[in-house]
């Protein structure tokens, strides 16, 4: 059966970009609803749902637009963590463009919805199964596939950064709510210092700190405590992925194959799913 949550929550944080806190409520909805966001700060304070259709930019993270200038952006830590709860209806309320970063992981949304009593409703929840392999390239030879597969959600993924301290990485696993716990949860984003320095001279990332970023320098690690899990990197990397996944509005049957790539080739691939019929099912 689909769920919501028992009552409302409020969670605060800072923004990554504006450096501003940012207040989000998760509030119930009704069944068949998914998962919607809504613009608290705005006057005509618009709702967009989260779905792939509706990701309008994928540079820096997964951000929502409903075609008239409004935006909800870094989505995709909230919603992995709402995916492996088996949360299927919420009315998110947020009081600015973005989402607040907390740590950089999904580890304080994970935390929150964890304590929180779900309630059953009364329409059975539908998934989204792959029937043919669907599959998107870039044009660097980079790509990502989904495939059919038995039961729920595996995910394989591979990257390869220059730096050492990175290299290559590889994470090949069904997700359960236990590895996302254990291995996927508590992983940060992370970026290079040199990018860092970048996006804060051109006025990004005013909230951006060691407290929410795994920031490497060449073969250095700058956080105190280093990597909080083995294979950090392409863990978040899946983490995004799960998060992503769940725009198309539905827990997925399949298996996914990505190397390389981020979030705007998973929204790719979910428009490509979802243009042909004999791609998929909905049961
Ligand atoms: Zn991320």
């Amino acid at each position: 059966m689909q769920k919501t949550l028992e009552k409302s929550i409020t969670i605060k944080g800072t923004g990554l970009h504006s450096g501003c806190e940012v207040t989000l409520t998760l509030n119930p909805a009704p069944e068949n609803t998914g998962i919607v966001f809504k613009r608290t700060d705005l006057p005509l304070q618009p709702e967009i749902k989260a779905l792939y259709s509706n990701i309008v930019d994928t540079r820096n993270c997964s951000c929502l637009g409903d075609g008239k200038g409004n935006l909800v952006s870094t989505i995709e830590h909230l919603m992995g963590a709402l995916y492996i709860k088996g949360i299927d209806n919420a009315l998110i309320e947020v009081d600015n463009q973005e989402l607040p970063i907390m740590d950089g992981s999904a580890k304080v949304f994970y935390d929150i919805l964890q304590d929180l009593p779900l309630r059953e409703q009364k329409a059975p929840r539908r998934f989204l199964k792959i029937l043919k392999e669907v599959c998107f390239t870039d044009d660097k030879g980079n790509s990502v596939t989904l495939k059919p597969a038995e039961k729920g959600l595996h995910i394989k993924f591979d990257i390869e950064f220059p730096s050492k301290i990175v290299g290559h990485q590889e994470f090949d696993r069904d997700i359960s709510e236990d590895v996302f716990v254990s291995e996927i949860a508590p992983c940060r984003t992370f970026c290079e210092k040199y990018q860092v320095d970048y996006l804060k001279s051109i006025g990004l990332i005013k909230g951006g700190s060691l407290e929410n970023a795994v920031v490497l320098d060449g073969e250095t690690i700058l956080n105190e405590g280093g990597f909080r899990v083995k294979n950090e990197c392409v863990n978040h990397k899946v983490l995004d992925a799960i998060g992503d996944l769940y725009t198309s509005g539905h827990q997925v049957i399949g298996r996914l194959e990505a190397s390389k790539t981020g979030h705007f080739h998973t929204n790719e691939l979910l428009k490509k799913l979802f243009a042909d019929q004999n791609n998929y099912e909905i049961i």
